[in-house]
């Protein structure tokens, strides 16, 4: 996609297949014209108005659907150009023919992102706003939704302004001191300087933590469930989850394959892995089961071990949750009459916190994915509050802005010249305008926004 387009485009901006609706977006200098191709006779679209129009094949005269058209006039637009939506019947023949007559006029299809990338030229949006759009667009939960749109209004950028305006001011400080005093800096200089670049750093650093728990609604965790066969961890994983998805028998190791599958807990999407019961087998299909299992607990973001009030704990038991510690231990089986011996108890409780539940009666569930709601959150510093750093890319920015903040305040410490620590200090602005967009490259750009769909 080019960084100066001219080109006007359309794409059909709702999802492929039928529905009562279909929208065909255009944008670009073209876009009034070309829809006027489309209709029986010359008309006065008004911006920001929606209006009812029938739309002719031009050729054939053929009346091809009863649509309404809403015109934004630039700049005052999704992508700061001229932008019609043609609300067609959604009938993907309609859409396709539509697309095709706006093509014969001159019109280019949409590369995926296209538009926001548009956008984004036009100051319209940033890049962290832009991005925003493809995370709301793709939330799984509430929660993620939520977080997307607050980033959409601008929140992580709004964050990032005093930031970036104190990395230029130091930088404006600096290159002064360097220019107009013949001598080295003062001492008194360097300490203050030193002090405005740890402030820098905290707040840097502050953002940097909140990205674990941002990751987490970003991209849910992989929950591992483990214990010996027959304990009840296929069960659990289907009263988790309220599905009957996993095999559940009494013949012991009848998961032999890992089971996947999701649930939302509190918003945050949890992927469950079942395991097959980890154990020494000889049947080949559970052994390859048995392997993916040890996978699983190494890739896990939470490991929920499984123990039977019907059975006590064995060696076999100490040894995986020893060689797999688990965050929480559910106590399964609880509606048997079976009490456990204080012991095994005791032996659980001094490696994580322990919740007895049945996965039959679903007693305890709830109290259970409570508990595992409060460690994932326990295990951040930051709050949902603040859980700003959603996106692996601006993760990857403010480490590489933290890490130039560094190399110029290990500069100065090695009193080596200034233009050294100017050197770290552009680019730690540079790193940190990449997550707006300001200071990336056109190939970085086109990469992002490539990951967008058609129509946005
Ligand atoms: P896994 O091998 O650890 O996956 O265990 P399963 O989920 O296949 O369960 C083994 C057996 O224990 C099955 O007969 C289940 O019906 C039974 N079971 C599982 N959970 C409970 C429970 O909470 N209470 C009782 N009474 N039985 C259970």
């Amino acid at each position: 996609m080019s960084l100066t387009p001219t080109a006007t485009i359309a794409a059909i901006a709702t999802p492929p297949g039928r529905g009562s609706i279909g929208v065909i977006r255009l944008s670009g200098d073209e876009a009034l014209n070309v829809t006027q191709r489309l209709l029986a006779k010359p008309v006065e679209f008004t911006p920001n108005h929606t209006t009812f129009h029938r739309v002719y094949a031009p050729d054939t005269s053929e009346l091809l659907d009863e649509t309404l058209i809403t015109y934004f006039k630039a700049p005052h637009s999704f992508t700061g150009e001229d932008v019609i939506e043609i609300a067609c019947h959604g009938a993907p023949v309609v859409l396709a023919e539509v697309l095709r007559l706006l093509k014969s006029f001159g019109v280019e299809f949409a590369q995926p992102g296209e538009f926001s990338m548009r956008a984004f030229l036009n100051r319209r949006l940033d890049l962290a706003q832009a991005e925003a759009i493809n995370d709301l667009i793709n939330a799984q939960t509430g929660y993620q939704s939520r977080i997307a749109a607050r980033q959409l209004r601008g929140e992580l950028s709004q964050q990032l302004q005093p930031l970036k305006q104190e990395l230029t001011d130091l930088i404006v400080y600096f290159e002064s001191s360097v220019e107009f005093v013949e001598d080295d800096l003062a001492a008194l200089d360097l300490q203050r300087f030193n002090q405005r670049i740890d402030g820098l750093i905290e707040k840097l650093e502050r953002m940097r933590a909140s990205f674990r728990l941002g990751r987490i609604i970003r991209s849910g965790i992989k929950l591992a469930i483990i214990g010996r066969p027959n304990v009840g961890k296929s069960s659990l994983f289907n009263a988790l989850l309220g599905t009957d998805r996993a095999i559940v028998t009494e013949v012991a190791g009848t998961t032999r394959d890992m089971l996947s599958e999701s649930f939302s807990l509190n918003g945050i999407p949890v992927h469950l892995m079942d395991t097959a019961g980890i154990r020494s087998t000889e049947d080949v299909v559970e052994r390859i089961g048995v392997a993916r299992s040890k996978t699983a607990i190494a890739e896990a973001d939470f490991v929920l071990g499984v123990c039977s009030v019907d059975s006590p704990l064995t060696d076999e038991d100490q040894a995986l949750f020893t060689e797999a510690p688990a965050h929480l231990f559910a106590l399964n089986k609880s509606d048997l009459a079976h009490e456990w011996p204080a012991s095994d108890l005791d032996w659980l409780r001094a490696c994580a916190p322990v919740q007895h539940v049945s996965a039959q009666t679903g007693d305890g569930l709830e109290a259970l994915r409570q508990m595992i709601y409060q460690q994932l959150l326990s295990h951040s510093p930051a709050s949902i509050e603040d859980a700003l750093i959603t996106n692996e890319r601006h993760y990857d920015a403010i480490e590489r802005t933290l890490a130039a903040l560094h190399q110029a305040q290990v500069a100065l410490a090695a009193g080596f010249t200034e233009e050294i620590a100017l050197n770290g200090l552009h680019k730690a602005l540079r790193a940190l305008g990449e997550i707006t967009g300001e200071t990336l490259l056109a190939d970085i750009l086109n990469q992002i926004f490539s990951k967008f769909c058609i129509g946005k």
